[in-house]
């Protein structure tokens, strides 16, 4: 083989020494021809002649005296180059750069240094690089018309070229810039060439060179990507910038087709490299700043502490290795009788403490108590109102705004790149979850209108509702409002939100009464009503098929308790195992109204601790003892969080660090935002550890939050809540904005329904937290209210791409960010988005499945990884897997 390689290498020498000798006599023939030319032509260009010929003289002697000198041949390249120019009338520049290269490589292999060769080689690049534009470059050379071309390489021999350029970049000293802007004429070429030919070359080239400069070279190459993104475009280094992209479209030159759709797909999106930002200046923080971070420091550890972990992460109890779609189970809500646990539970102060016997004395899981929770609400609510943190957080912010703005000018081709070299997947067959939709308004207002005709066409006798003493049929339901299935229309219906709901929360929920009726909201849109709820059961599965149908949706619908009697847990379970209401693409959330006010004022509760009583003892029944509500148990498994809802903007009365206990709280007022907080988050946290102790899924607290109202609000859910839906207001505080970065909280933002009810379209965050790499994602809320298309999750989706201008780069991510909010199974997301998702950057990405490049998500990972070491002032330990 080695042998074989040296044979080839001396006949390569030998060759192009042929071709060069030969290349010389007919350019000097050329230059003969023309000089007779001249002369005959006006005698005053004698003197020019002269001159010419002095030059060329004096750089046969340099070239003559020098044994390689690299200062020679840039002169001598130099000179050859003006000459050029002063020929030329193209506008494009000749490829001097690469001329210059290969000259320094035959220089420097061969220790010779003939002008002959010099020129010879020049040709055939010039030849090489203008393709398109032979013709102009003869011209410019003088070429009289008749003689042939200079063409000493056959054709084939473009990518070796190429190569031959780039090692000998390697040898120069001054090589870096050179050295990358070759190599990305060699990998640009990959768009035009037959990227295995060219590899194959460049192999039997380098083992015929035996130069080990080369393949120190070729390694540096590799592993410097830095400077060349994944087009093969080199970031302009000095004299690189010469060399222009081949493969951008819209390239000064213009004459290099754009790479066909099939040569996109071969390139492996995974070895997609970018341009990563050196501008993050050696960040030593002031002294001040350094307070700042510490402070920060602690609020993350404070929540860090408050926080249910799961003890054994998911993917470590179920290890995926079959990548087959995850199979559907057949009968979701079958029930096997489970055994009842010894385990003790009791309500102390208004939060669920568990034993594990009757007889025993020690607490099984330790829960933060109020008087801590409110204290440390408060040391919260102090920092982020602090002048100096507010300045460095909101600095922070703006940074990293202006570094994903600079990532994105430099790297957007190279992403849609990548996204174009990803097969099959494209924005509308990545998963996306809505993770933040409201069950009783899951259908949009056609849908519903629609249903409502065919129950009056179908089923006009079914009686419905009991009103005023009477029971009353569909028909004389709609008898009774003077209503006819045939006058019905979406404007009479009158569902949806308009310009009287903004700011109106109250007009927003009366929206809810189809026909402003709230009998017909009963019928329709309850579960606890006289047909069980068999209307908005029937009508749900329509929504459910439509998710299967669309195949890449999910949702994870918000289905109320109220907390007004204990029962309303059976009622709903049953209601959702009865109706047979299970979707793959389906999971629920539990939403709290937090209506004790009106409760109190109705008297259905005495105290606050009814509420909770009503709320959280049937959940500890049913998880010590199964069997005591089978359908709960089983309705749990598809329960993945718990949500608090309503109007936050209602003026409250901050908690102090002294709070009534729920008991205590019997006087009419509605507790403020975060003692509702507090108490679901204590409860659910001793649920969540006694479950997991059980081998029981368990129930992520995720609230709306931030929507309206308080700062405070995002506070309390920053310590205690997994992911918050809304978060607007996120906008009023950098510090707990930062914080929300730092800590990745999901924000489930739904920008329409901000539109309708809190804030305008163009004023909404989204954009500027998706800017800032906050985990964002794109939500519906009430698709009854405000979306108009039958995929309310994909309009969400359009109008924020249109408006804020969302590459398909951006919106793959934000889909993304969905699924990883979303509480589905760890079967399903590593199906959806990659089997390795819950690691951090580029290693949790599959780009097959998820449709985003790793460039995007190296960029996020490396950006939040400076800012935690920032914040942590170089200590931070980043463990390589997200936490759940
Ligand atoms: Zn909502």
């Amino acid at each position: 083989m080695d042998e074989y390689a040296v044979h080839l290498a001396i006949a390569a020498i030998a060759g192009a020494s042929v071709v060069a000798i030969s290349a010389y006599f007919m350019h000097r023939k050329t230059l003969a021809q023309i000089l007779e030319f001249a002369r005959s032509m006006e005698k005053e260009r004698d003197r020019v002649k002269e001159k010419d010929a002095k030059e060329n003289s004096t750089l046969l002697e340099e070239s003559a005296g020098n044994a390689g000198g690299m200062y020679h041949y840039k002169r001598r390249n130099h000179l050859s180059r003006r000459r050029i120019a002063i020929g030329r009338t193209s506008a494009s520049l000749p490829d001097v750069t690469v001329a210059r290269k290969m000259n320094g490589t035959e220089g420097e292999e061969r220790g010779i240094g003939s002008d002959a060769e010099v020129v010879s080689t020049e040709m055939v690049f010039k030849d090489d690089d203008d393709d398109d534009d032979d013709d102009d470059y003869y011209k410019g050379m003088g070429v009289p018309p008749g003689l042939p071309k200079v063409q000493t390489f056959p054709k084939v021999s473009n990518s070796i070229k190429r190569i031959v350029g780039h090692v000998t970049k390697e040898s120069s000293p001054k090589s870096p810039a050179t050295c990358t802007s070759t190599f990305d004429s060699l990998e640009g070429s990959d768009d035009e060439d037959n990227v295995e030919n060219n590899a194959e070359i460049h192999g039997s080239y380098l083992e015929a060179d035996e130069n080990a400069e080369d393949t120190e070279c070729n390694t540096f190459i590799q592993t410097m990507p830095d400077h060349i993104d994944a087009n093969g475009n080199p970031i302009p280094l000095g004299s690189a910038n010469i060399i222009r992209s081949h493969s951008k479209s819209g390239d000064l030159h213009g004459v290099q087709p754009d790479p066909i759709a099939a040569d996109i797909l071969r390139k492996e999106p995974e070895h997609e490299t970018f341009i990563r930002l050196k501008i993050t200046p050696n960040e030593i923080p002031s002294m001040d700043e350094a307070e700042a971070y510490m402070v920060l420091q602690e609020c993350l550890q404070l929540r860090e502490d408050y926080l249910f972990m799961e003890e054994v992460a998911p993917w470590e109890k179920e290890v995926i290795t079959d990548p087959s779609t995850p199979k559907a189970n057949p009968n979701p809500f079958s029930y096997t009788s489970e055994k009842k646990t010894d385990h003790y539970f009791q309500m102390e102060d208004g939060v669920v403490q568990v034993y594990a016997n009757k007889s025993s004395k020690d607490k099984l899981f330790n829960v933060v108590d109020a008087t801590t929770f409110f204290t440390d609400l408060h040391r919260i609510l102090r920092i982020i109102a602090s002048g100096n943190i507010r300045s460095v957080c909101h600095r922070r912010l703006v940074l990293l705004e202006q570094k994903f703005n600079l990532h994105v000018m430099l790297n957007s081709d190279a992403e849609f790149l990548a996204q174009k070299s990803a097969p099959h997947r494209d924005f509308y067959n990545v998963r996306k979850v809505d993770t933040h939709v409201h069950h009783s308004a899951c259908m949009n207002q056609k849908h519903l209108l629609r249903f409502i005709k065919s129950k009056l066409r179908k089923e006009p006798d079914e009686v419905v509702i009991f009103r005023d003493g009477t029971y009353l049929t569909l028909k004389e339901v709609f008898e009774s409002l003077d209503l006819t299935g045939y006058d019905l229309n979406v404007d009479l219906l009158d569902v949806h939100a308009d310009k009287s709901t903004f700011h109106r929360f109250d007009k927003f929920n009366l929206k809810y009464n189809p026909c402003g009726q709230s009998r017909l909201r009963e019928i329709f849109l309850k579960q606890d009503n006289l047909i069980q709820g068999r209307f908005l059961g029937e009508v749900t599965k329509q929504v459910f098929s439509d998710l299967t149908a669309s195949k890449y949706q999910m949702a994870e619908y918000r289905i109320s308790i109220y907390g007004r009697k204990q029962s309303e847990w059976d009622q709903l379970a049953s209601w959702i195992v009865n109706n047979d209401l299970y979707s793959e693409n389906v999971v629920w959330l539990i939403q709290l109204p937090r209506l004790y006010n009106i409760y109190k004022g109705m008297g259905i509760v005495t105290s606050f601790q009814n509420i909770l009583d009503n709320i959280f003892l049937p959940l500890f029944e049913v998880t010590v003892d199964p069997d005591s509500h089978p359908q709960l148990h089983v309705f749990l498994k598809k329960v993945v969080g718990f949500d608090l809802v309503d109007d936050e903007s209602k003026p409250e009365r901050r908690p102090t660090k002294h709070m009534p206990t729920p008991e205590q709280w019997t006087n009419v007022f509605n507790p403020a935002f975060s003692y509702y907080v507090y108490y679901c988050y204590a409860n659910l946290y001793t649920l969540n550890k006694l479950r997991e102790s059980k081998g029981l899924s368990t129930i992520k607290l995720r609230p709306h939050t931030g929507e309206a109202g308080d700062i405070d609000h995002l506070a309390a859910s920053f310590l205690t809540s997994h992911a918050i839906a809304h978060g607007i207001n996120l906008r009023k505080s950098p510090v707990l904005q930062y914080l929300y970065y730092l800590a990745q909280i999901g924000l489930a933002m739904s920008p329409l329904s901000n539109n309708s009810l809190f804030l305008d379209y163009q004023r909404n965050p989204f954009q500027t937290f998706f800017l800032r790499g906050l985990n964002v994602s794109l939500s519906t809320d009430d698709p009854l209210q405000i979306h108009l298309t039958k995929e309310p999750l994909v309009e969400e989706y359009s109008i924020a791409a249109s408006v804020w201008k969302l590459s398909s780069c951006d919106l793959c991510e934000i889909a993304r960010n969905s699924v990883y909010q979303s509480g589905f199974s760890h079967a399903l997301k590593s199906h959806w988005i990659g089997k390795s998702y819950y690691k951090r950057g580029p290693d949790g990405n599959d780009i097959h499945k998820t449709n985003v490049p790793h460039i995007r998500l190296e960029f996020r990972d490396m950006l939040w990884r400076d800012e935690m070491q920032l914040v942590y002032l170089g200590n931070a330990d980043i463990p390589d897997e997200i936490p759940t």
